[in-house]
């Protein structure tokens, strides 16, 4: 549940990560973060009743974010793939060795795309050529700000997604 977390952005207003209101007002305290959205919920702190942020932003830059590896994992294969079949662009409801692990296709991020059912009866054992599929697009492993997507989920906080710039 993300409900009531602040969404902090480095200090160059990419996003970073999620806060809990008790690590959000700790930073705020400690003078680490600068507010960019108030929520309505207020927390009785310190004798002062202070607004949890929604959106806050480092006063310092943090380097680290695009060093993080994303896990090869089910959800993060849906995520990448928009939850939509690479071959068909219905509502994804599993994965496809594009490859079959059989003919030695190996589980890595350019070997695996989220697929329908019907797809994936029709590719079943076979290779993509004998088959009348075709892929939508080359699977890559995720870049840039894609980790974030996987902190902050499918559906982010309406109050965030100005500062949800993904690339
Ligand atoms: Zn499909």
């Amino acid at each position: 549940m993300n409900t009531h977390k602040t969404l902090i952005l480095n200090s160059t207003f990419q996003p970073l990560s999620l806060a809990t209101p008790q690590r959000a007002l700790a930073l705020l305290f400690s003078k680490k973060i600068n507010v960019l959205k108030e929520s309505d919920i207020k927390l009785r702190s310190v004798g002062q009743s202070v607004a949890i942020p929604k959106v806050a932003v480092l006063t310092y830059f943090v380097k680290a974010p695009y060093a993080r590896r994303v896990a090869l994992n089910r959800e993060n294969i849906f995520i990448r793939d928009s939850y939509a079949c690479q071959y068909c662009s219905n509502a994804a409801e599993s994965i496809d060795h594009i490859i079959p692990k059989s003919k030695g296709g190996s589980h890595e991020w350019s070997n695996v795309v989220a697929c329908c059912k019907k797809c994936n009866l029709l590719k079943a054992d076979k290779l993509l050529n004998k088959t009348s599929l075709n892929l939508k697009i080359i699977p890559k492993i995720p870049e840039g700000n894609f980790w974030i997507k996987t902190i902050i989920g499918n559906n982010p906080d309406p109050d965030w997604k100005e500062y949800l710039v993904l690339t």
